[in-house]
Order: C-alpha cells, then sequence, then structure tokens
C-alpha cells in the first residue's frame, strides 16, 4: 500500500512506514491510501466466531500484504492490541461498540497502539533511511488531555522510541496528568508554563528548527497519522462479522466525532468493501460537518466548549479525507451514505440521565451524543430492520464531573486508572519557548 498527500493526488508516493514517521506531507497536505485495496471476500470470510486479533490479522494482510505475511500479521496484531473493543445491545436496534478497554480508558488507545507496534517494528530493522537515519526516533506531542495519555500508554517500553509530551501547568485534569506523568521509562513529560495553544507553538517551532532536525529524529504521533487512521477501520470490520447473522438487514454506524479521524476509517472499510448501508456523524454543539451534509457547505469556526469536550473542534482536520475519498468538492456521494447530528449539551445531560434510568448505563458524554443521534435515526426512519452499532468512544469514569452533574452518580473507576493515581508524578517543569524545549531535547538525547 502506497500513501499521496491529500495536497496532490497526483503527485510522488510515499511507503506505509514513511508515511508513519513522516506523519505530514511536505505539502501540508495528509497522507492518503492511493490503491482501493477490495478486501469484499476477505470481510465476507469473517464470521462471528473471529476474535479482533483474527480480524485485525486479516486486515494487516489484506492491506500490507507485501511487507506481512499472514505470520508477521497476526504477530504485529498480537502486539498491538492486548485489549479488545466489546459489542453490548442497548434496546432494540441499538448495539453499543465499547472501545474504552485499552490502558487510556478511550477509543485513542487502538490507533495509538498499532502505531507504536509499526514505529517499533520499523526501527529495529536498524533504520538507514531518510526518515529514520539513526533506527532511533522520538515522537514529539502537544497534548491537551486525552490524545497524549493514549499516545504515552501506547509507547510506554517500545525499544528505539522516546516520547516527549508538552502538556499545560495546571490545565489538564489530575486523572490526564497522572496518566501523562506516571509511566516515566521512555515517556518524558514536559509541564509546560503555559497554554495548550503555547504547547502546540513549541512543538511546531521545534520541527522546523534546523539545528534540532540536523541533530535529532522527531516525529508526530497526532491523530492525522495513517498509522492512527487506518487501525480504526478495523473494529468496524470486527462488529460487522460479529453482527452480520443477525436479522436485521441494514447495518448503520454512529460515530460521536469531532477531528472527524474515527468516521473517516469506517468510511475507509466501507471503501475497501465492508457492506454497511450508512453511517451517522454524531457532533456536540460544534456543527460544522452537520451544516454541510445539510447546505452543501463547509465553514470552519471556532469551537465552543461543550460537556463532550474531546470533541470540541471547529474545524475537523479529517475532513479534507473526507472530500478526497468522495472525489473533492462534490458533496453528493457522501450525502447518501452519511447523515450527521448536531446535539447540545442539554440533550446529551439528558440522554446520559436517561439511559442510567432506563438501562442502568452510565454513557461518557461523547458517547451519548452519540445514542441520541442513534435513537434519532432509529425513530425518524421508522426503521424495524436497521441496526444501529453507536461506538462508545470512552468510559465514563473519564469524566466523573460530567457524570456527577448530569446524572448524580459516582461512575466506578477501572483498576487500570485507579492504580496511576497512587503513582508519583513526574514531570520537568519548562518555560514555555523553543529555547527551553531544545535546552530539555538536546540535554537528554544527544
Ligand atoms: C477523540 C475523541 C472523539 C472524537 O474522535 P475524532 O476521531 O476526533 O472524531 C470522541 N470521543 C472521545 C472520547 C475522544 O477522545
Amino acid at each position: 500500500m502506497k500513501f499521496v498527500s491529500t495536497r496532490n493526488p497526483g503527485g510522488p508516493t510515499v511507503s506505509f512506514p514513511e508515511a508513519l514517521f513522516r506523519g505530514i506531507a511536505p505539502d501540508g497536505g495528509l497522507y492518503h491510501p492511493v490503491e482501493e485495496p477490495d478486501l469484499r471476500a476477505l470481510v465476507r470470510s469473517l464470521g462471528e466466531d473471529a476474535s479482533y486479533v483474527d480480524c485485525a490479522a486479516a486486515l494487516i494482510e489484506g492491506l500490507f500484504g507485501e511487507d506481512h505475511d499472514a505470520e508477521q500479521a497476526r504477530r504485529l496484531a498480537l502486539k498491538a492490541f492486548p485489549f479488545q473493543p466489546r459489542l453490548r445491545s442497548l434496546g432494540p436496534g441499538m448495539e453499543l461498540l465499547e472501545l474504552f478497554h485499552g490502558p487510556s480508558c478511550a477509543f485513542k488507545d487502538f490507533g495509538a497502539s498499532f502505531l507504536a507496534a509499526t514505529m517499533e517494528e520499523e526501527l529495529l530493522r536498524g533504520g538507514g533511511e531518510s526518515y529514520i537515519p539513526a533506527g532511533r526516533a522520538i515522537i514529539l506531542t502537544a497534548t491537551s488531555g486525552d490524545t497524549g495519555s493514549a499516545v504515552a500508554h501506547a509507547f510506554a517500553g517500545r525499544r528505539n522510541i522516546d516520547v516527549v509530551i508538552l502538556y499545560p501547568s495546571g490545565r489538564v485534569s489530575p486523572l490526564q496528568e497522572k496518566q501523562l506523568t506516571t509511566l516515566g521509562g521512555n515517556i518524558l513529560a514536559l509541564e509546560v508554563r503555559g497554554s495548550f495553544d503555547d504547547c502546540q507553538r513549541m512543538v511546531k517551532e521545534a520541527f522546523s528548527d534546523p539545528d534540532l532536525a540536523g541533530r535529532l529524529t522527531l516525529t508526530s504521533a497526532n491523530s492525522i497519522n495513517v498509522g492512527r487512521l487506518i487501525p480504526q477501520s478495523f473494529y468496524y470490520v470486527y462488529a460487522f462479522a460479529q453482527l452480520r447473522e443477525r436479522e436485521e438487514d441494514e447495518l448503520v454506524f454512529c460515530v460521536p466525532s469531532g477531528n472527524f479521524g474515527n468516521l473517516t476509517a469506517g468510511i475507509l472499510a466501507w471503501h475497501w468493501g465492508m457492506p454497511v448501508s450508512g453511517f451517522i456523524a454524531a457532533t456536540n454543539a460544534n456543527d460544522v460537518v452537520p451544516r454541510f451534509l445539510e447546505t452543501g457547505v463547509f465553514t470552519p469556526r471556532p469551537s465552543v466548549k461543550t460537556l463532550a469536550n474531546a470533541m470540541d473542534v471547529g474545524n475537523p482536520s479529517n475532513f479534507e479525507r473526507l472530500q478526497h475519498l468522495f472525489g473533492g468538492a462534490g458533496s453528493m456521494p457522501i450525502r447518501g451514505l452519511l447523515t450527521g447530528l448536531s446535539v447540545p449539551d442539554a440533550v446529551i445531560a439528558a440522554t446520559m440521565k436517561k439511559t442510567w434510568e432506563t438501562r442502568g448505563e452510565l454513557l461518557c458524554p461523547h458517547t451519548a451524543a452519540g445514542v441520541y443521534a442513534a435513537q434519532t435515526f432509529l425513530d425518524a426512519e421508522r426503521a424495524e430492520n436497521t441496526l444501529v452499532v453507536t461506538l462508545a468512544t470512552a468510559h465514563p469514569a473519564k469524566f466523573v464531573e460530567v457524570c456527577r452533574e448530569a446524572v448524580g452518580v459516582e461512575p466506578e473507576i477501572p483498576e487500570r486508572l485507579a492504580c496511576l493515581l497512587e503513582r508519583p508524578k513526574q514531570s520537568v517543569l519548562v518555560d514555555n519557548t523553543l529555547h527551553a524545549l531544545s535546552r530539555e531535547l538536546l540535554n537528554r538525547f544527544t
């Protein structure tokens, strides 16, 4: 599988490892697969009895067969996915695909863990390529909380990789801070005296600094990396395989969305041959994509703060990929497959409360937006033969305050989060300047 920039579809192609380590194309575009593999037969061959690792291994081989035979594909799948999604019923026509059983309790674990496993595999080959000359790399990333914790857990203990995470001092939740700062080893947490924007600016400046570039191999692990995008398509195929024997003959996925990476991955799976009838994009009050689907006009706007804060995005970066997938500016084909609904905070809170009272299920606010959109879709279509699978993107325990406010209950904290709270914080306090960051990097890694 080769990759090309969304900004120059006829331009030069790069290999998967190169796309992984470069992260973003030199022209500023996003990497996107050139070929459209036909995985229809492969998807059809997977049934209810296929485990998550079976599905992932089959897809890795199907997509990257030139680099991974069946045995290597299975080894990579086992290494990347020691945790699994779980399906559970949420009433007639409604399924939840729980994606929060990984180490950081959110779906981002799937993408981050696959990225870490593939990068480690490439680096252990010894380097020599222009993008990893010495066979070692440093992941440099800024976080406002959630992405950083998935990345930290995914890379902890991986060989030949160090991770440097910048986070704004005093501006992440206590649990998020523990997730970033208690791993130690190859994970360095830099606590920046400044805002998240400062952290992002420092990372950007470091990437374009010629002195650092000459001395260190810096790479990013942000959500637009194809190494995080592609593995997110695996759980759609897994859910499809699990549910294909059901009597309902239409399957629709409902995806709580912010940057639209998760949804793009589902649409990729559809593109490659997973026969589902549609997708629902559930957003919070940040409604640029639902508006686009209604009007055909895409108007990015500054984001507004909501209860579902991991989806507070006013200019979703993966929109460029969705457009690329559907052949440029024309929005008609995308509108046939995708519907959108923006769910305001009051409705998110009411859905959390209602689902708790009627089913005893505590949802995180993002998942609640999805469940509401799924129910609205089912009601509007009066679709008796339709099954909607809503992606449960995070564990409610990551949003204790929201659960307390909206539902009046305390979520149970899973053991893997609870034990982090006991560990000591290890971070290095730095000023919000490139100079401070460079000094830290050069001291440690040269
Ligand atoms: C990141 C995130 C989302 C949004 O996913 P995108 O791929 O950015 O659309 C939704 N829910 C949770 C809990 C998240 O962490």
